[in-house]
């Protein structure tokens, strides 16, 4: 009897274990499979995948899925939406987006629209991102965004367009990110006194400097005593008047200056013979005509903007030209068959913006630094309509497939990389792999084949009067 019950209690044993066993199996099994089956089937009903969760895992099938079918992540958090590429997801990629409108414990940040993305694992594997703004942000033309590292805020790059209400740029591992507008609360002015036909710079401070939109415009109450552009005062009569400072974002800011033009006594008119003219320099060192037409200068037919060289306040083409973009599109869908993706973060600038965008790169920085990488107005090659920033306007571009690329083939479609690696003091700018100036294929490949800088080639120079 006891050894007949001894064998019994093994079987049961047994048999407990197995059906444990297979139990956990299952469960498991089915939990794997019907978050699997929710994804995919959500994504075959629309365009993009849907998930009230702040951590989504994605499973291979679903990613391979995705990818197939050129579908977008959307992740909806507390009714706002962020969007991820199909072409920016990877196989086992995490994504985690962390702090809702959060409020940085920063003075400088306090009590403005931000939106904060936490990146510790958002795109391990990829270089760009995506962001379907929020609402409260969506609204504006530009939003600013800021990098976060090791709790230190510093300015990634200002002005970002906003482009169907998302913003798209580069991001670094290990590097969180903050968008934000912030509103320009008051501008200040001081009166201007000047002379008859001489042109003096109104000094100018906004409130906070770090004001998202800085741009504005002038309204003069006696146009026919003085007139304004890009931050500048030129006195035509002598006379007093009034010139109004208005943001172009925010026009309830406005500031209203004095602006007295003194009348400068006319020299007699001595009878010195006739001056006999001057040779005109009218030659690069390398011996090209530097030809002079309605403010604007040309050499071998190119448009030259740099810092000797500038541009009327007025002149404007309206955007990029179509030269430039007809050229883009045919580089970006040769650059996208070598699995290479580009897109334009920053194109045409006009003159006022540009005064805008100068002003507060000075106030972060100062000025000796802001000339090494930002143009005072009427000298940057973006109000050209011929240049623009691809996929980046920071340091960390440099050594991407993307840079290389460029760096690379950018000339077979009339393009040269503007400002070149240790050539800062020839070009006036530190060295931007991601700065594209649009000349025409013959002159681009002329040019990338001699390894020197425009100015190089031609022989003129980049330095500020003062
Ligand atoms: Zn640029």
């Amino acid at each position: 009897m006891k050894v007949r019950r001894k064998k019994i209690r093994f079987d049961r044993i047994f048999i407990a274990i197995a059906i444990l066993v297979l139990l956990v199996f299952l469960v498991k099994f089915c939990i794997k499979t019907v978050k699997n089956f929710i994804i995919n089937n959500e994504a075959k009903s629309s365009d993009t995948i849907s998930v009230g969760d702040i951590t989504l895992d994605i499973w291979n099938s679903t990613i391979d899925y995705i990818k197939e079918n050129k579908k977008n992540i959307t992740i909806n958090y507390h009714g706002d939406k962020v969007t991820i590429k199909a072409s920016d997801i990877k196989n086992g990629m995490n994504i985690k987006l962390d702090g809702y409108n959060k409020t940085i414990d920063e003075p400088l940040f306090n009590n403005v629209d931000s939106y904060y993305i936490k990146n510790n694992d958002i795109l391990n594997l990829s270089s760009k991102i995506s962001i379907s703004l929020p609402g409260y942000l969506r609204n504006h033309d530009i939003v600013d965004v800021y990098k976060v590292k090791n709790k230190k805020i510093s300015l990634y790059k200002s002005a970002f367009e906003v482009v169907d209400g998302s913003v798209t740029f580069r991001v670094d591992k290990d590097t969180d990110y903050f968008i934000t507008y912030i509103n320009l609360k008051s501008i200040k002015a001081s009166s201007v006194i000047l002379d008859e036909g001489t042109t003096s710079k109104i000094n100018m401070t906004f409130n906070p400097n770090n004001a998202s939109d800085l741009s504005v415009k002038y309204e003069v109450e006696d146009p026919s005593i003085a007139t304004v552009t890009g931050g500048k005062v030129t006195g035509l009569k002598a006379g007093k008047t009034v010139v109004k400072i208005i943001s172009k974002a925010n026009p309830d800011v406005e500031k209203e200056i004095n602006i007295t033009v003194n009348a400068v006594e006319k020299p007699e008119p001595t009878p010195e013979p006739t001056p006999t003219p001057e040779p005109t320099t009218n030659k690069t060192s390398k011996g090209y005509d530097i030809v002079q037409k309605d403010g604007l200068t040309y050499i071998d037919g190119i448009l030259i903007v740099n810092k000797t060289y500038g541009l009327p306040s007025t002149y404007n083409p309206g955007g990029l030209t179509d030269e430039f973009q007809a050229a883009f599109d045919e580089m970006q869908e040769a650059a996208a068959e070598d699995g290479i993706d580009l897109f334009i973060v920053s194109g045409f600038r006009d003159y006022e913006y540009q005064a805008a965008l100068y002003d507060k790169y000075v106030s972060f920085d100062g000025i000796e630094v802001a000339d090494t990488y930002s143009a005072r107005a009427g000298h940057s090659e973006h109000q050209t309509g011929y240049a623009a920033d691809i996929n980046s306007a920071d340091e960390s571009f440099e050594g991407t497939p993307e840079a290389i690329w460029l760096d690379e083939n950018c000339y077979k479609y009339g393009f040269i990389v503007r400002y070149q690696k240790g050539k800062d003091s020839i070009t006036g700018y530190i060295y931007e792999p991601w700065h594209l100036r649009y000349i025409g294929k013959e002159k681009a490949k002329m040019i990338y084949e001699s390894g020197l800088t425009l100015e190089e080639y031609y022989g003129f120079d980049s330095k500020y009067e003062d």
